[in-house]
């Protein structure tokens, strides 16, 4: 019989965060009571300004074909951004628009060669070994250790280096732990880098959202532009999720090869979303006061969690997710089950990030307080359940 689908589609598993999402929002609609604090999306709505300039836009009939790198105007305004903010040595050429989901698949599939070895984060974001067997390469996740924060020991990095390494994953704040690299964390993973030749491929989504510590671009650091692809964009910073709008900094040998990729598949991005986005790179109020607000749930979250039998938190310093152990006697999709099936409240079992998060849960924060204090409840009420039984 032939199958129907590429090889290379029927191996790909699916999202564990998207298909989670999905498989809610259709509980919702139908009027479950519902309480999600599976997906990684801030509740709040995109800065007003923003909106206004996207309807502008359209009503100048921005509504064609852009360049398939961008509009001139956004490259050279993330090119002063990166530059003012992060001390990445950026010009217009190093600069692509592109979702920043879709720069990270378009990174990897300009790096890797069937049977290239990538090494990522374990736990780490759900998508970066999907998009490794994507380009044909092989995924080499290297477990972090937690002793109060995650991070990769050098030692286990250089261990999983061989001649078919091409590439290294970072991604500072982390999803799904919260953990922020420090600098001496990024000076390893620099020197790493430099010594066997590899390529840095930095995921800095989340880099406005951080509490304690600093965001650090490892771009920034001596010699390390030019072997580094950055990426980042406004959906986490700006509550601009569905915007999809992101961007890649590299080398401009680099974006050519991967505008290449842009031109066969996505052509562009919208050109209202563009000019939109000029003007989100202006509003760092707006940003600031989110970040605030996610301080101040955060705050009130890990100690909630940390008052209830069998779940234990540390402080995470940055993104949304507080990422919990949970030693109620069940693995993490299991006790994910039970919290919807029992309590109705929707968490991401920490095995879709990898063997390495076994046993802990995230929690988005990235909801209202009040539905984080009722979410905690009938967490608490479930989990009393379990101890008692
Ligand atoms: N990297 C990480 C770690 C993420 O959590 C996300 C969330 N979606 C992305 C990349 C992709 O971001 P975007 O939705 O802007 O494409
Ligand atoms: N990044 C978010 C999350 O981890 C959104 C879903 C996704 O892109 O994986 O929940």
């Amino acid at each position: 019989m032939i199958s129907t689908f590429s090889k290379r589609i029927r191996e790909l598993a699916p999202s564990g965060t998207v298909m989670l999402a999905n498989r809610i929002k259709k509980l919702k609609s139908k009027g479950v009571d519902i309480i999600s604090f599976n997906l990684g999306e801030p509740d709040f709505d995109t800065p007003p300004k923003v909106v206004e300039a996207a309807k502008h836009a359209l009503d100048r009939g921005d509504t064609h074909y852009t360049p398939s790198l961008g509009t001139n105007e956004l490259r050279s305004a993330v090119a002063d951004h990166v530059w003012n903010k992060n001390g990445i040595p950026a010009k217009v050429d190093n600069v692509m628009i592109m979702p920043a989901k879709f720069a990270l698949y378009a990174a990897l599939q300009a790096l890797v060669d069937v049977g290239d070895e990538v090494i990522y984060p374990d736990p780490g974001w759900v998508s970066y070994g999907p998009m490794v067997q994507l380009a044909g390469g092989v995924c080499r996740p290297v477990r972090m250790i937690n002793d109060g924060y995650w991070h990769w020991r050098p030692k286990d990095i250089e261990d999983a280096i061989n001649d078919r390494t091409r590439a290294i994953i970072i991604n500072t704040p982390s999803n799904p732990t919260g953990s922020v690299m420090s600098l001496k964390d990024l000076e390893q993973i620099a020197a790493i880098a430099k010594d066997h030749d590899l390529y840095v491929i930095s995921d800095e989504i989340y880099e406005d959202l951080i509490y304690d510590g600093k965001h650090c671009s490892i771009a920034s650091l001596f010699g390390m532009a030019d072997r580094t692809l950055t990426v980042s964009g406004l959906s986490k910073s700006y509550a601009m999720t569905g915007w999809r709008l992101g961007w890649l900094i590299a080398d401009r040998e680099i974006i050519k090869m991967v505008n290449k990729l842009q031109q066969h598949s996505l052509t562009c991005l919208p050109g209202f979303i563009q000019q939109a986005a000029v003007t989100a790179l202006s509003e760092s109020e707006s940003v600031e006061a989110m970040r605030k607000e996610f301080m101040e749930r955060r705050d009130m979250l890990v100690p909630l969690i940390n008052s209830i039998p069998g779940l234990s938190c540390e402080t995470p310093q940055g993104a949304f997710y507080a990422f919990f152990k949970a030693d109620l006697g069940y693995d993490s999709m299991t006790l994910s089950e039970m919290l919807i099936d029992r309590a109705n409240v929707a968490l991401t079992p920490g095995s879709a990030f990898g063997e390495g998060g076994e046993g802990y849960l995230r929690m988005s924060y990235a909801a209202s307080r009040e539905d984080i204090a009722e979410g905690m409840r009938r967490i608490k009420e479930v989990a009393e359940g379990i101890m008692s039984a």
